[in-house]
């Protein structure tokens, strides 16, 4: 079994009991949530912070589904197609396509009020970049996600059977003696019933961690979204797919060179509504480069911002609405009118400065059509998953409908009797992974824009990858490195998160040689179907947990296969500890991701 070891952190002092365990609260976990509890199966959710921090409360544009007159699931299919780039799983698609209508208007009978064109009329649907058809149904106009969060926070309180766990950060995956899933560990942080590291034990776990922003320097992403699934994932053996496809969404608040973290999005409804890109003479610079336009898929927009902007030296561009009026600004974009004015800026008069940021994780752990990742009684949905719905670039607005459908069908899945009981939690076989201090995260977000952002290249991306191996190094306290591990705590835990995040995403990024997607690489600028019609899976080689007795040494190789193989650029050592787990760290967080590559069927 594969895997690496969890991370350091004390034994757990406390455990509850639960038939399913949702890790996050947006529209995927508290949708898990709330459909797990209404077949009667003891739902604990487990998040990070609030109920409503996440991506989910920011998004603004809205959820895609084919509501309006005239327009079918086939039509959102093929945009959905043409946006994934050759990558997409046509099942998956036309699964989210399909049951997307009903999920939406699940959504609404659970409580959430859309914006309709008339008092009791229909919904007001509107069009985003890459659609065909207006199919975007959005809420108090630019709020969508604001008022789903609300919606399904209200519907869980006081859900008999739903029980939640706020400030609590999910550590790693427990697993019995046969492999399977058996739980969680989580720290919770501040005085309740329980505090410090605990567990819960369940024979079903949901991950629901949202994405991975956080990993570069600028993003759309809330603090909360580092990567947290993706890397417990990777350390419990479970494959990870397609993590290259990071969508720079293309007009994001130009804050100045060096901002970092989060920054306000200005959405794609605002050129669905007819702003237009310019340059800082006024020229439309998108027309020509593409049918749509301003309305091209993202990575398009993206790409057109950069090439335009490299031409001219600068590294930002501007998004003119203001024929919109005063009126129309207050009324459809009330958010980000107040996010512009509160950085000085008033798009009723001013061009907005916009620059891309990290946006949207199209890959991440793998699942079938029912959630289940490759780990037993481990499901996965959100955007911590890769079902196969975007392939190498996301459709704007399918992500939260995504969360709705692949939620719902987890709980389905999971429907009474659901899983066997899981037996005992029992040691893994890895030693625990050393930390990395809270003051290497900037340092990894500068390294990842500058080395695997909009533009990457092979010269780049060997400079990341050197880079954050060095910090892995300096972690484990190798000879030679200067620093030592870590003290156990969130800051630690989720920069190691964030760090072996980042390996991974630089290694597929590193191999994927062409442009495809969202995925730009300067030196291989066209996409190349022959080759790389192929998604890239990622696992962590090592021992892992579940394998009782194993000696801990995560191998330095990977073997080839028909396919093609390639291991990552580092070599780890490791000894095998009992349960509880010492804490007794590998030689180095840099255990070897192996890159395995499939075909696109
Ligand atoms: C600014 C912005 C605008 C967007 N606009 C749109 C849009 O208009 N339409 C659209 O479809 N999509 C949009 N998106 C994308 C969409 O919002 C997200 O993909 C979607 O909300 C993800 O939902 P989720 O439930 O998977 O994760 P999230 O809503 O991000 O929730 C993740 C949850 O996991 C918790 N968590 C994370 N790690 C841990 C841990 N270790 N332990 C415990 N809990 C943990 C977090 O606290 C949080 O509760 C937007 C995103 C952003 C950032």
């Amino acid at each position: 079994m594969t895997g690496a070891g969890p991370l350091t952190a004390p034994e757990p002092g406390w455990s509850i009991e639960a038939d399913v365990v949702v890790v996050g609260s947006g529209v995927a976990g508290l949708t898990a949530a709330l459909r797990c509890a209404a077949t009667g199966a003891r739902t604990v959710v487990v998040t990070k912070a609030r109920l409503d921090d996440g991506s989910t409360r920011w998004a603004q544009g809205g959820i895609a589904a084919a509501l309006g007159e005239g327009d079918t699931p086939e039509q959102h299919c093929a945009d959905t197609l043409e946006a994934g780039a050759g990558l997409c799983d046509e099942e998956a698609v036309r699964t989210l396509v399909t049951e997307g209508p009903r999920a939406v208007r699940r959504l609404i009978e659970a409580g959430a009020r859309f914006d309709t064109s008339a008092p009791d009329g229909p919904l007001a649907l509107t069009r985003e970049g890459g659609h065909h058809r207006n199919r975007i149904a959005h809420a108090g106009g630019d709020a969508t996600g604001a008022e789903i969060s609300r919606a399904l926070v209200a519907a869980i309180r006081g859900r008999p059977g739903l029980r939640t766990v706020e400030n609590a950060l999910v550590l790693d995956l427990l697993r019995d003696a046969a492999g399977r899933t058996a739980g969680v560990t989580l720290h919770v942080m501040g005085e309740g019933r329980h505090d410090g590291v605990g567990a819960v034990h369940a024979p079903a776990v949901v991950l629901a961690t949202g994405g991975m922003g956080q990993v570069f320097a600028a993003t759309t992403n809330p603090a909360v979204s580092t990567g947290d699934g993706v890397a417990l994932a990777l350390r419990a053996g479970a494959e990870v797919a397609d993590l290259e496809f990071v969508q720079f969404h293309p007009t994001v608040l130009y804050l100045g060179p060096d901002a970092e973290g989060q920054q306000p999005l200005i959405s794609e409804a605002v050129r669905g509504e007819g702003a237009h890109l310019v340059d800082a003479d006024g020229v439309r610079f998108m027309e020509g480069r593409h049918p749509l336009a301003e309305l091209a898929p993202r990575d398009v927009v993206a790409k057109g911002i950069m090439r335009h902007a490299a031409a001219l030296g600068t590294d930002h561009m501007f998004l003119d609405g203001r024929h919109f009026g005063a009126a129309l600004w207050e009324h459809r974009f009330p958010t980000i009118l107040a996010a512009c004015r509160s950085h000085g800026i008033d798009p009723v008069t001013t061009p907005v400065p916009v620059a891309p940021a990290a946006h949207y994780a199209s890959g991440g752990v793998r699942t079938d059509l029912h959630g289940r990742t490759t780990v037993p009684g481990l499901y996965a949905c959100g955007e911590v998953a890769c079902t196969g719905v975007h392939g190498a670039n996301r459709l704007a607005s399918n992500s939260l409908l995504e969360g709705l459908v692949f939620a719902e069908r987890i709980a389905a899945a999971l429907r009474r009797p659901g899983p066997a009981p899981a037996g005992r939690p029992v040691p893994w076989a890895a030693g625990r992974t050393p930390l990395l201090p809270a003051e290497a995260r900037t340092e990894i977000q500068r390294v990842m824009t500058r080395g695997a952002g909009v533009l990457r290249s092979d010269a780049s991306l060997r400079e990341a990858a050197a880079r954050l191996s060095a910090l892995a190094g300096e972690a484990a306290g190798t000879p030679g490195a200067s620093g030592k591990p870590a003290e156990p705590g969130v800051e630690s835990w989720e920069t190691t998160n964030l760090h072996l995040v980042a390996r991974v995403l630089v290694q597929a990024a590193l191999r994927r040689e062409e442009t495809r997607g969202c995925h730009w690489r300067e030196d291989h600028p066209e996409r190349d179907d022959d080759r790389w019609r192929r998604h890239l899976i990622v696992t962590a080689a090592g021992p892992g947990a579940g394998t009782g007795t194993g000696t801990g040494a995560p191998t330095g190789t990977a073997a080839d296969t028909s396919t093609g193989t390639s291991t990552g650029t580092d070599t780890g050592t490791g000894t095998g500890t009992g349960f509880p787990p010492t804490v007794r760290p590998t030689a180095s967080t840099a255990f070897p991701p192996v890159v395995t590559e499939e075909q696109q069927q």
